[in-house]
C-alpha cells in the first residue's frame, strides 16, 4: 500500500510501529556484530577490524558503524540497559555519547566504574542527544578535554583537523619553530607537523631505518631475525599487512600493530629467511595463530 492512501490515523500509528521494528532490528543487529566480533569472522574477509568490515562490508557509513560499534560494546559491559534501548527509552546515540565520556574520562586518569557507568546512563533515559551530552559535561571536571578530535576533507589532498593541544604542548611547539627558525624561516604549524611527522617515521618505521649493528627489539622472537632482513620484510610488503582473504583476494590495508609473522612457524621448523616471513597486523596475527594452532585454544584468549 502506498503511503499516499493512507488514512492519517493509519500513517501515525504505521509509522510508531515501524520504528519499534527498527528499533529491535537494530538490537539485533548488535547482538550479530558481538558474535562476529567474538569469532573474528571480519579477519577471514581480510578486514583488521569491525570497524572497517562494517564499513567497507556492510557499507555503513564511518559514523553509523562507530554508532553500532560503540554502543554494543556499551551493551556488552551494561547488560541491564538493554531492556532501555529495547523500549527506545534509551537512544542508540546517547548510549554512544555515555561510552565516548567513559573512555575519555578513563583516558584522563578518571576510570567509571561499572556501578557509575549503570547509574550515569539510566540517568540519560529518555534525554535528547544534546540534553544528554549537557549532563554528561556537567559530570567531569574537565568538561573542555571532551571536545572531539576531527579530521574533515577540504580538498583532494587536505584535510583540516581539530585538536586540542594543552599550553605545554603548544609552547613546546612554539620552541621547536624557534630552533628551526633558520632552517625554514615562515614556518607554520602545518609545517611543523609535516616536518615532525616525517622525521618520527625516518625513526619509528623499520623500512626507512638505516642498517644499525643491533637493534634493540622487545621479544627474543623478533630479535634472532638480522635486522637487514627485517628491514627488507617491511620494504617489500609496503609496510601494510599481507593477509589476503583466500576467497575473495581482498588484502587487509591494516599499518596498525604490524609484527613479523613466520608463514611456517619456528615451532614447526620455519627458518628466519625472507621467503618465510611476512608483515600482519596484530589481528590477523593471532587469527593465523589460531589457524595453525586451533581456534579453540586461541578463542579462550581473544573472549577474555
Ligand atoms: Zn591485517
Amino acid at each position: 500500500m502506498t503511503t499516499q492512501k493512507l488514512s492519517d490515523s493509519a500513517l501515525l500509528s504505521q509509522t510508531k510501529s515501524l520504528v519499534r521494528e527498527e528499533t529491535r532490528l537494530t538490537t539485533e543487529i548488535l547482538y550479530h556484530l558481538r558474535e562476529i566480533e567474538a569469532r573474528k569472522l571480519f579477519c577471514a574477509l581480510g578486514y583488521s577490524s569491525l570497524f572497517e568490515y562494517a564499513v567497507k562490508e556492510l557499507g555503513y557509513s564511518e559514523s553509523a558503524a562507530q554508532l553500532r560499534i560503540d554502543s554494543m560494546r556499551l551493551l556488552r559491559e551494561l547488560p541491564q540497559v538493554e531492556a532501555q534501548v529495547q523500549s527506545g527509552e534509551l537512544t542508540l546515540s546517547v548510549l554512544v555519547q555515555a561510552q565516548k565520556f567513559f573512555r575519555q574520562e578513563a583516558k584522563l586518569g578518571r576510570p567509571v566504574s561499572v556501578t557509575q557507568k549503570q547509574e550515569v546512563v539510566q540517568s540519560l533515559e529518555g534525554k535528547s542527544t544534546r540534553e544528554a551530552e549537557r549532563t554528561l559535561l556537567a559530570m567531569s571536571p574537565e568538561p573542555e578535554k571532551h571536545r572531539p578530535e576531527t579530521v574533515r576533507p577540504v580538498s583532494a589532498d587536505f584535510s583540516e583537523v581539530r585538536l586540542n593541544l594543552s599550553n605545554e604542548t603548544l609552547e613546546n611547539l612554539e620552541k621547536l619553530k624557534g630552533l628551526l627558525a633558520h632552517q625554514f624561516p615562515e614556518m607554520t604549524l602545518s609545517d611543523l607537523v609535516t616536518y615532525l611527522a616525517k622525521r618520527a617515521l625516518k625513526e619509528l618505521d623499520p623500512a626507512q631505518q638505516e642498517v644499525r649493528a643491533k637493534a634493540s627489539v622487545g621479544t627474543s622472537e623478533v630479535k634472532t631475525i638480522p635486522a637487514a632482513v627485517k628491514r627488507e620484510v617491511w620494504r617489500r610488503d609496503g609496510s601494510r599487512c599481507t593477509y589476503v582473504d583466500p576467497v575473495t583476494g581482498r588484502r587487509c590495508e591494516s599499518r596498525h600493530r604490524l609484527q613479523i609473522d613466520h608463514r611456517i612457524p619456528k615451532g614447526l621448523g620455519g627458518g628466519n629467511d625472507l621467503a618465510n616471513l611476512r608483515l600482519l597486523c596484530s589481528q590477523h596475527n593471532a587469527f593465523e595463530a589460531a589457524r595453525v594452532y586451533g581456534r579453540e585454544t586461541i578463542q579462550t584468549f581473544w573472549r577474555l
